[in-house]
């Protein structure tokens, strides 16, 4: 009876344990992608996170292919698909890597204990986050809110696991199933065809992810640490995309970044990757709620539909905000230290609700992520964990001489602003910031 393998965010075969569970038992396998679009509480894809999933799943079919094995793609309310897979294949069992949002563990839960009613090998396994989020605790018993000691309690423990060696062979010939046609899903947009950038800049699929991994660590881990707050400097890794969709493991990156020297830096910001996901373990509904309760008392003044507008097409006048904000539209990336400068300007200086800002990069962000997305929106609006402190507010200009300081990144984005009559900007910064400040006195009594 045919092994399944449900990918999901884990579009890779080295070091893919559910993969390797599969293979070891030595019975045909069957790979299985369920775009799920219908399931209860399940966030839909955002544009660009579609196109990015449309040429990582066709990288993982070629993959398996090559190696004798198939993909086979169906759309649907996970649970009911999979079952129905399972029957059509007359399948023993199914083995996936867990994933940690709220409304996914319900389906992998529930799919979990009814496989097992029927008598199928259902197993599950840690292949996305070095440190499952229950796994690292306070003294208390209590999950983290800060990160410091979230981080130096998780690294204290045992260390990571070594990566899993890639299949050479599946056997996967004699379990030749149905497969919808992954163009059929339109995951690419046609008309408009917005993804010129996105084509430009990106090359989804496994081997890509490991080619950059280590491109990155031989050519730009050494100026990380100096580099890694100029947008300009391209230092560093641009893995995020690949570790969203799971082209390349969080333990592989782990691992041959120790046998580099110098990655300590590095290796902490893959911390905040697990911290995030620590957070949305914990409070599921981060994506929609103030973390900080007080938060709710904040008066978002009436939103004003032209400013929200021109922040998202990179029209504020504001030179770093503009460039970044472009940036994003482009290539569906935006450097870190922008993120915050334009996700700050967004929040403090025009007064919209986080939310806003969240789903408009949850639509454009090629590594959209369900954790690090609103873990970061809350981080830079003071909602969060571990947050800015709610009154220190980014001055756009400052940041600009601070980590652009030659104008490159301003130049290649938004060069208006660099004539001689660059764009005035659409509000003022000073008046903004007071007026932030103020309605900041509302949380502070709500505290
Ligand atoms: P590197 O500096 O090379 O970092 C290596 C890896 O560490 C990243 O690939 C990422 O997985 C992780 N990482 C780094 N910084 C953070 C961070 N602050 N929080 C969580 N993980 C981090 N990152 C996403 O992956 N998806 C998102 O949807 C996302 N949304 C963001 C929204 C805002 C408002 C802000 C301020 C940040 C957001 N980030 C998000 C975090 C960060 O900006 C990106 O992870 C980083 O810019 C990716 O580039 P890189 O891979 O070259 O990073």
């Amino acid at each position: 009876s045919p092994s399944i393998v449900w990918f999901r965010d884990d579009l890779r075969l080295a070091d893919n344990p559910a993969l390797r569970a599969a293979v070891d038992r030595g019975e045909p396998v069957i790979g299985l992608y369920v775009l799920d679009e219908e399931s209860p509480g399940i966030r839909p894809l955002g544009g660009a996170a579609r196109w990015w999933l449309h040429g990582s799943l066709a990288s993982l079919r070629d993959r398996l292919a090559e190696r004798g094995g198939a993909l086979v793609l169906r759309r649907g309310a996970a649970e009911p698909v999979v079952r129905e897979t399972v029957r059509d294949a007359s399948a023993g069992a199914v083995f996936w890597n867990r994933r940690y949002g709220g409304p996914e563990r319900e389906i992998d839960t529930a799919l979990k204990s009814s496989l097992r009613d029927d008598g199928v090998v259902a197993r599950s396994f840690a292949g996305s986050l070095l440190f499952e989020p229950w796994t690292v605790k306070t003294g208390g018993g209590t999950h983290f809110s800060v990160y410091t000691p979230f981080w130096r309690a998780a690294t204290h423990g045992p260390a990571p696991r070594a990566p899993l060696p890639e299949p050479r062979e599946i056997d996967g010939a004699s379990a030749a199933l149905d497969s919808e046609d992954l163009d059929d899903w339109h995951l690419l947009p046609t008309r408009p065809d917005w993804a010129g950038g996105l084509r430009e800049t990106w090359e989804p699929g496994e081997p890509a992810a490991r080619r950059r991994l280590r491109e990155f660590l031989s050519e730009d881990l050494d100026s990380y640490d100096r580099a890694r707050d100029e947008p300009a400097a391209g230092a560093t890794s641009l893995l995020s995309p690949r570790l969203r969709w799971g082209e390349v493991s969080p333990f592989t990156v782990w691992h041959e970044t120790v046998q580099t020297e110098g990655g300590g830096k590095f290796l902490s910001e893959l911390g905040w990757r697990e911290f995030a996901w620590h957070t949305l373990f914990h409070f599921p509904e981060l994506a929609t709620t103030n973390l900080r309760p007080e938060f709710d008392a904040f008066p978002w003044p009436r939103l004003h539909p032209t400013q929200l507008e021109a922040w998202q097409k990179g029209r504020t006048g504001v030179a770093l905000v503009d460039a970044g904000m472009r940036e994003l539209w482009r290539t569906g990336y935006m450097h870190n230290r922008v993120r915050m400068v334009a996700a700050s300007f967004l929040v403090k200086n025009l007064l919209v609700d986080w939310r806003r800002g969240e789903q408009w990069f949850w639509d454009t962000l090629v590594d959209a992520d369900a954790a690090n997305n609103p873990f970061n929106w809350q981080w830079v609006a003071g909602s969060g964990a571990d947050a800015a402190p709610y009154f220190r507010i980014f001055n756009p200009e400052l940041q600009a001489k601070k980590f652009d300081r030659d104008g490159r990144y301003v130049r290649e984005w938004a060069p208006e602003h660099l004539s001689e009559h660059p764009p005035e900007p659409i509000i003022d910064l000073r008046e903004t910031r007071n007026a932030a400040l103020d309605a900041y006195e509302h949380v502070k009594r709500a505290a």
